[in-house]
């Protein structure tokens, strides 16, 4: 499927990462990109988190008008998410790694241990969410 999004049209779901410095906050980031890939970024993209706590009005906007929101953050932290409500911005749907996906957090930032188990909830999620 091709990940190109149709330009001046938002994706119908903006995600949202923490890339946090651990494990998990890593694995959050690779989970989102591969469900992009896998449903087009015209249908699930992932959008700037640095871009909504910095308030790029361009970025903010984009945020906005996406049908569905959806936060992945590495811990029960949830910086992703908090920055969001921070500035208006409610997720429809928040992933927290090491909660929904059971995978203890460590700094190892190269350790993928449970990265399938990420993925794979959070394409369920995209997917109920694109229905
Ligand atoms: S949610 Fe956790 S892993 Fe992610 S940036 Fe915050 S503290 Fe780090």
């Amino acid at each position: 499927m091709s990940s190109k999004r149709i330009e001046g049209k938002p994706s119908r779901i903006g995600m949202f990462s923490c890339a946090g410095g651990s494990n998990t906050g890593q694995m959050s980031l690779k989970a989102v990109v591969a469900a992009s890939e896998k449903f087009g970024s015209d249908r699930a993209s992932l959008i700037c988190l640095a871009g909504i706590s910095s308030q790029i009005p361009g970025i903010v906007k984009g945020a906005k008008e996406r049908e569905h929101i959806l936060s992945a953050d590495g811990c029960e932290t949830q910086c992703a998410s908090k920055t969001l409500k921070k500035f208006g911005i409610q997720p429809t749907k928040e992933i927290v790694v090491t909660r929904d996906c059971g995978i203890e957090k460590n700094h190892d930032l190269s350790d993928e241990s449970g990265l399938e188990t990420v993925r794979t909830k959070i394409e369920e999620e995209v997917a109920r969410l694109v229905k």
